[in-house]
């Protein structure tokens, strides 16, 4: 399985009792902790997680304090004792390097390594993730650890691979802002702008008097009094995306240099969460794993919305999202690192997740192209910060209530196996995500409810409901292979970019963009050509004017070839001019009333579409999917709403996945005779769907 995702075959890996190498290896396992469990407890871990049905489990990430109890003095010998019990149960390891948080004897030497926050306050140790990605000594010491394990563990026949750190920026303060990360991002624009007249005249820093003579000058965007200049704002996100990742990549030069035949990778979140560019943390990783934990986002969404009540649909989406973008960074399976086993939270508890969804959220996983989950945790802690994060044993040590829901999951995941899970995703469709556009969007919003996250998702939703296979791209991503392309806000344009827009339209791809487009480039200098910028030829428009929109209301009338009832513009209104765009929707109300809205344009063999209203989301859906229709995109199947419907394939199978979000049974027509591999069973014409039902179908 994992040579045919494209990465490296442990050595020994997940070999049998008698040594001979599996000819299936799968990674369905648990996040266990032996540094946090007695040890008279380790052998009937591994006896009751081997008869689970588990094939691995990752461990260690938090216990550097164990490992190196004294500055250079390390201790290895609880951690072979425990991977050694593992193995006796043929349960492989994923090791992880524990520099997420450091032990008190280091902070204590070193209290120049912690982070500090937007506020220039510094963080305080006692809790993770509160140290600088640029500090060289913090550098050192996680180097240090890192190649010490490495070291003791590259022959050791039960570890299979790594996990470098654990969910890289994910904190209540995800950039550091200390004079280790002002002199880091001072030589990382030496090497980007080559000279301070370059980085002045891109710039601007002739505004406000911020002309620099010396790249020491340069300061980090803390509270000056005023708003920092935008080009220097989304410079420091980058240079803070590039510390972590650099961090994270001196690590993995050490285990590839001592590991060659381990795989590696991190653990992270992906979309609607934005905080580092993980194009650029999983590029030189061997796959892309990610934590999912949908119950507990969906309280989180709970808590922040107050008392509003949070839809189901939401969260199933963009859980969906996130899948879909895991899938996309490497174009390949992803591996779920940690997956919700039950109540989940720090201070508050997640609900216990309804009957059927633990297994639904698995299969949601696997649906998008994951090749294997880690269910987070075995057992609970009954001290620390993670105490109400449920396992699969609870704080007794009896039965979770998912215990025998997610052992059943395993147990069909297993006979599923590993052609099904190594499948790929066709995706005909594809959905642009933009760090530059979101980040500058974050220093400039333009409207104080313009969230690109929010469009994202939004869009996505959209898009979804046409039932059919959608990749997350990067701007500038080869386009070839799509019919048609969905780009939010892109506030952030370069020429590079739109050429790559060019191409595909001219090739007979259809291109949706919306509002903003091309309003800045690359160096988030507003355009100083009329917008959409470098696309005004593709689109067919001139922007005449652009509208944030706080209480007048506006609305929207479609043409004939959108029929439909008028849509609601919510907060943002471009006024088109078309030069060579048809027309397909106006304005009916407002000071812009008669003037165009939306516009269609036939360029080369290709079409671009440019909505310049925030469209309610019923007609936005309606308006994305037509186009859909246009570029030939077919659903795989009609389902009901709140079921989600995707495909993978093999060279020569194709496996249908349903999976039912609501409560409700739901009925789906298939297309000829299939067989469901959950049940065995032999169905036509239809099938049912019992709530958060599941089925996986292939063509008989
Ligand atoms: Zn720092």
């Amino acid at each position: 399985m994992l040579a045919a995702a494209g990465i490296r075959r442990p050595n020994r890996a997940l070999a049998n009792p008698n040594g001979d190498p599996s000819p299936s290896p799968l990674l369905l396992g648990v996040d266990y902790y032996p540094d946090q469990t007695p040890e008279a407890l380790w052998d009937e871990d591994a006896r009751m997680m081997a008869e689970f049905g588990f094939t691995n489990v990752r461990i260690a990430e938090f216990a550097w304090a164990l490992m190196e109890p004294v500055e250079g003095k390390f201790d290895f010998s609880w951690l072979g004792r425990a991977v050694q019990t593992l193995h006796k149960y043929n349960i492989a390891v994923i090791l992880g390097t524990p520099s997420a948080a450091p032990p008190p004897w280091l902070t204590a030497k070193y209290p120049e390594i912690v982070e500090v926050n937007a506020q220039g306050a510094p963080l305080h140790p006692g809790g993770r993730r509160f140290t600088c990605p640029t500090n060289k000594t913090y550098r050192r010491l996680s180097l240090a650890i890192a190649g010490q394990m490495a070291r003791t563990f590259a022959d050791a026949p039960e570890v299979i691979g790594w996990q470098i750190d654990n969910e890289l920026t994910l904190s209540s303060s995800p950039r550091c802002y200390c004079n280790y990360c002002q002199a880091g991002f001072q030589e990382w624009l030496r090497s980007k702008y080559g000279s301070l007249d370059n980085l002045n005249r891109t710039w601007g820093t002739v505004f406000w008097s911020q002309t620099y003579t010396d790249f020491s000058q340069v300061p980090v965007p803390l509270p000056s009094g005023g708003d920092p200049n935008p080009s220097l704002a989304l410079d420091y996100n980058r240079y803070q995306s590039y510390a972590n990742t650099s961090y994270l990549e001196e690590q993995l030069a050490v285990l590839r240099k001592t590991c060659p035949r381990h795989f590696v990778t991190t653990n992270n979140v992906g979309l609607p969460l934005d905080l580092i560019d993980l194009r650029s943390l999983y590029e030189k990783l061997d796959f892309v794993a990610f934590d999912n934990y949908p119950g507990f986002f969906e309280m989180l969404l709970h808590e922040q919305s107050k008392s509003s009540p949070v839809s189901w649909d939401y969260i199933y989406t963009a859980t969906a999202l996130g899948h879909d973008f895991a899938r996309s960074l490497h174009g390949k399976p992803f591996m779920i690192m940690e997956q919700q086993s039950g109540k989940a939270g720090q201070r508050t508890f997640s609900p216990q997740p309804n009957k059927g969804q633990l297994r639904l959220w698995t299969y949601q996983t696997i649906a998008h192209g994951a090749m294997g989950v880690n269910y987070f945790r075995w057992d609970t802690a009954t001290f620390g910060a993670e105490e109400y994060w449920h396992g699969i044993l609870n704080h007794d040590r009896s039965k979770s209530p998912g215990f025998d829901e997610i052992k059943q999951t395993v147990k069909e995941l297993k006979a599923l196996g590993a052609e099904v899970l190594n499948a790929s995703y066709p995706a005909e469709t594809a959905l642009v995500f933009d760090y530059d556009s979101d980040w500058a969007l974050q220093i400039q919003p333009g409207h104080s409810g313009l969230s690109y996250t929010s469009q994202i998702t939004s869009w996505y939703g959209a898009i979804a409901s046409i039932r059919s296979g959608i990749d997350v791209i990067a701007p500038g991503a080869d386009l070839a292979s799509y019919k048609i392309v969905f780009a939010p806000v892109v506030y952030v344009l370069s020429e590079a970019q739109a050429a790559k827009v060019r191409s595909f339209v001219q090739s007979g791809g259809v291109f949706i963009s919306n509002f903003r487009l091309g309003a800045k480039n690359e160096f988030s200098q507003m355009a100083r050509t009329p917008l959409p910028g470098p696309l005004r030829d593709v689109m067919g428009v001139t922007i005449e004017d652009y509208v944030p929109i706080d209480s007048a209301k506006q609305s929207v009338k479609f043409s004939s070839a959108l029929a439909g009832a008028d849509g609601e513009c919510g907060i943002w209104a471009d006024v088109l001019q078309p030069t060579t765009a048809e027309v397909l929707g106006s304005y009916t109300s407002g000071a812009h009333a008669g003037r165009v809205a939306i516009t269609v344009n036939s360029f080369g063999k290709g079409r671009a579409v440019y909505i310049g209203a925030d469209l309610d989301p019923a007609s936005l859906t309606r308006v994305l999917r037509s186009f859909s229709v246009l570029a030939g995109v077919k659903p795989l199947l009609d389902v009901p709403s709140g079921v989600e419907v995707t495909v993978r394939r093999s060279d020569r199978k194709q496996w249908i996945f349903l999976l039912n979000h609501t409560e409700a049974a739901q009925t789906v027509n298939i297309p000829g005779p299939h067989t469901d591999l959950l049940t065995g069973e032999s169905r036509t014409g239809s099938v049912s769907l019992g709530a958060y039902g599941v089925r996986v179908l292939q063509a008989s």
